[in-house]
């Protein structure tokens, strides 16, 4: 549709949108289903005025919600102050954020953080800094997602996110995620890096066993090798604390965090543990132009603040854990029970209905993410209530029967 066509139909609805889509966006995503432009709290909106409930919270990053007004006002403020700097001189906001990251994670004196504008850009960054250890092997887990550019790609495990552009990065293996032996056994002197998420969530939102951090931690130190843990997903009190790993008592060597750091603001970072593992990247070893610029600084900050004010993390582990009984009392044939923490969920199916039931619910006004056949994943914003989860409980019944009678197996 040309500009003077568009001016003619002012009132465009979502089918021209989608196909307007398209015509003009490469075809990585496949085809959306909805068109959304606005959302308030858990709430978002489709172009033809639908209201769903986000319970996806754009895939773990809306962590204050859509529209939150100290998130709106924060960047509102310094997009009037100062939007880009560039990182030939440095701005109060990426100062104090890196200060404030070190302090959530509770990392020891000599701790640094390299700002990135996302997950895959501060899991690059990572990888630059295992190469500086020397060695070049790096051990994943099977099942991981680390992101897509090609050196996060190397560390990601799905065979059809990597097949199509091998050969990628050189010495990465793959250990079957939770399995102690198996870290035993390929972790050795020539590892630079176990790459690890404390909750594999593109995998469908999988815990490892308890223990399994703590040996990561034991068997890496062992050997000299340093212990990565990406908490992209998991970071961000959306566990019901600020990060993944800190359920576990251990103290990484790095950990990488993007998604809900923002509250939607494109973000990533880095935060290396310690002095020694810090001065492994210097000058001219990295840079980025746009990572940590005070736009996003601002409002990651106020994700932080917010989060820690309102008291988010508490909030994320009881909202969870009544999502968690919920999903207990279904007793429906197609429910498995649910797995995560906090508000890093999945409800497990007994069939591979994950499609069609999101479908279903989308129709019915919640927004939820198929991320395997078998797996419904939620990640929705930390500002979610307990009464949203019990409407989203109460259609979940009904549209799961209505699932069951259309493929009844
Ligand atoms: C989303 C994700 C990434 C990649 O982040 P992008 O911002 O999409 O590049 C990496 N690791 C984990 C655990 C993720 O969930």
């Amino acid at each position: 549709m040309t500009d003077t066509e568009q001016m003619m139909n002012p009132v465009e609805g979502q089918a021209d949108w989608l196909q307007r889509y398209s015509d003009s966006v490469l075809g990585v995503f496949g085809s959306p289903p909805l068109v959304l432009d606005r959302g308030e709290g858990c709430y978002v909106w489709d172009v033809d005025g639908r209201r769903y409930l986000d319970l996806i919270g754009g895939i773990a990053v809306n962590a204050l919600g859509h529209g939150h007004p100290e998130l709106v006002a924060a960047v509102s403020k310094q997009a009037a102050e100062a939007i880009h700097v560039s990182n030939l001189f440095t701005s109060p906001a990426q100062i104090r954020l890196a200060e404030r990251l070190i302090e959530v994670a509770g990392a020891p004196a000599g701790s640094k953080v390299f700002l990135a504008n996302s997950g895959a850009e501060a899991i690059e960054a990572a990888i630059k800094l295992t190469r500086r250890t020397g060695r070049t092997e790096i051990v994943a887990a099977e099942g991981a997602f680390h992101g897509r550019t090609t050196g996060a790609l190397a560390l990601t495990a799905k065979a059809a996110y990597r097949e199509p552009f091998e050969p990628l990065l050189p010495g990465v293996t793959h250990v079957p995620y939770g399995d102690t032996d198996a870290l035993d056994a390929a972790v050795t002197e020539r590892t630079a890096a176990l790459v690890l998420e404390p909750v594999q969530g593109e995998a469908g939102v999988v815990l490892p066993p308890d223990g399994y951090l703590q040996h990561a931690r034991a068997v890496t130190a062992e050997r000299g090798a340093l212990l990565v843990v990406d908490e992209i997903q998991s970071g961000i009190g959306r566990t019901g604390r600020w990060f993944g790993f800190q359920h576990a008592g251990i103290t990484p060597d790095a950990i990488t965090v993007a998604k809900g750091l923002g509250g939607g603001v494109p973000i990533g970072a880095l935060v290396t543990f310690g002095s020694h593992v810090s001065g492994l990247l210097g000058p001219t070893q990295h840079g980025t132009t746009f990572g940590g610029n005070p736009l996003a600084a601002a409002a990651a900050l106020t994700v932080l603040d917010v989060v820690e004010s309102q008291g988010l993390m508490a909030h994320a582990e009881r909202v969870g854990e009544h999502l968690r009984q919920g999903v207990a009392r279904l007793d429906h044939p197609l429910v498995a029970g649910s797995r995560g923490l906090g508000l890093l969920r999945a409800v497990g199916l007994t069939r591979p209905v994950a499609p069609a039931l999101a479908t279903a619910l989308r129709e019915a006004g919640h927004l939820v993410n198929p991320v395997a056949p078998d797996a419904l994943r939620l990640a929705p914003p930390l500002v979610l209530t307990t009464g949203q989860v019990d409407d989203f409980l109460a259609d979940l019944t009904p549209v799961l029967d209505r699932v069951l009678e259309e493929d009844p197996a």
